[in-house]
């Protein structure tokens, strides 16, 4: 055998050797880390990558949760990424992560629908220890400004629906697109939520030294004052904290629309606390079950959309299987498969989609140190799969209990029921 052929035949012995993608999909973070380095122990890491990243779902999955590897594990899943990259550059008439070529226009209705986030770059330039979401040091991508302007002009509508945050994991004033001669920043972004959605998305940063950032989070751009602009304070000193009081607009400002009146203002977020352990990665560094917080910080069921990755959230408290007290499961396609008592969510996340809304089950009682999961189970979900909603009880793992259909091609099941009734 030439080595050519030799090295074809140990790479092909190789791949057959590696877990599948449903394998891989349904592992814990902890459980895909062992399975990385027992690949990295045989020497077949890098191979194993090559070919996995090929596929979306599984390198949304390893994305999510890179800072769980060791460091040379994600330089080289960063490499591998970046080289793809350059093979297939993204195209800027498409929408991100080109959803349009792998969803139908009606899929992407439905999913855009239940938009929860948009994670505009990935990796966070703080790289806090204790972040609640396992954000990794450093950019390294961000989503194309001329795919997000494809995206809100296409999709504005639906995307009004649940007026998606933009950040996931993210510092949001991070983000910076080089497109030609023009650079688009993060206001840029903004201002497209504004125009093609009709909302302003509300902001929470860390950010409390740039003077444009602190001028723009002092200023708003629309009448629509509903969402808050909150700068995180967590573990800040008392001196910075009476400094920056001072630089924030913290004057009421009171707006009235035909329902309610709002107020708004510019916030601090998190004063007298500090930045909890136990959350996602530092998980692991706690000793007893005592010691770890039981809710993360992950306040939506729904979609999430990355640089790297479209996900299904769903909100529970944190155990070893979900160290962020959230199921985070990257949507693959959208079926007709119904949804059974039986089922996990895990598997369910991959064909239908997660009806988005704020769910916030975590709490923090002021003198305490550790958050409270305050969400009860079983827990109810609505789910779309391509032709029926379904409405789910779920326990704390994601076994569905119970699965009722709820809504049919765009008829609620009692208007079925009547019109049977009807002809019955
Ligand atoms: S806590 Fe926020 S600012 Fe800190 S690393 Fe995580 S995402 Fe970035």
């Amino acid at each position: 055998m030439n080595m050519e052929k030799f090295e074809t035949s140990l790479k092909q012995e190789k791949k057959s050797t590696f877990l599948t993608k449903g394998e891989v999909l349904q592992f814990s973070p902890q459980e895909m880390v062992d399975y990385l380095n027992s690949l990295d122990t045989k020497g077949g890491l890098e191979a194993y990558l090559e070919s996995a990243l090929e596929d979306d779902e599984i390198k949304a999955n390893l994305s999510y949760w890179e800072k769980w590897m060791k460091k040379d594990q994600r330089a080289l899943l960063d490499k591998i990424i970046e080289q793809k990259k350059e093979i297939y550059p993204p195209k800027s008439e498409s929408l991100p992560l080109n959803l349009d070529d792998k969803f139908t226009e009606e899929e992407l209705k439905l999913i855009l629908s239940n938009l929860e986030a948009i994670q505009l770059t990935f990796g966070c330039s703080r790289g806090c220890p204790f972040c609640g979401f396992d954000a990794i040091k450093g950019v390294r991508e961000h989503i194309p400004y001329s795919q997000l302007a494809n995206l809100f002009q296409k999709y504005g509508g639906e995307i009004s629906k649940k007026k998606p945050f933009l950040y996931w994991a993210s510092e949001p004033s991070d983000y910076l697109s080089k497109e030609g001669l023009e650079d688009k920043t993060y206001e840029d972004v903004h201002q497209l939520a504004i125009r093609y959605s009709f909302y302003d998305p509300g902001i929470t940063t860390s950010n409390v030294t740039d003077k444009k950032w602190m001028d723009f989070m002092n200023t708003r751009q629309s009448d629509d004052l509903e969402t808050d602009r909150r700068f995180s304070v967590f573990g800040m000193s008392d001196e910075r904290l009476g400094e920056l009081k001072n630089r924030i607009t913290t004057s009421r400002l009171e707006v009235h629309n035909e329902q309610k009146k709002v107020n708004y203002r510019t916030s601090m977020f998190g004063q007298q606390f500090k930045h909890v352990k136990g959350m996602g990665k530092t998980f692991e560094e706690e000793e007893g079950v005592e010691d770890i917080p039981k809710a993360g910080i992950a306040c939506v069921d729904g979609i999430l959309l990355t640089p790297r990755g479209l996900y299904n959230m769903f909100v529970v408290p944190i155990t070893k299987e979900f160290p962020q007290g959230v199921i985070i499961i990257p949507l693959e396609k959208v079926t007709d498969e119904p949804i059974n008592p039986g089922d996990n969510l895990r598997e369910v996340m991959r064909r239908s989609i997660i009806e988005g809304r704020y769910s916030h089950e975590g709490a923090i009682k002021r003198g305490e140190e550790f958050q409270k999961y305050t969400g009860e189970f079983p827990k109810e979900v609505s789910v779309y799969t391509a032709d029926k909603k379904f409405s789910l009880s779920v326990d704390t793992n994601g076994n569905v209990l119970e699965a009722k259909v709820v809504k049919e091609n765009d008829k609620d099941i009692s208007e079925i029921n009547e019109a049977n009734k009807l002809t019955g």
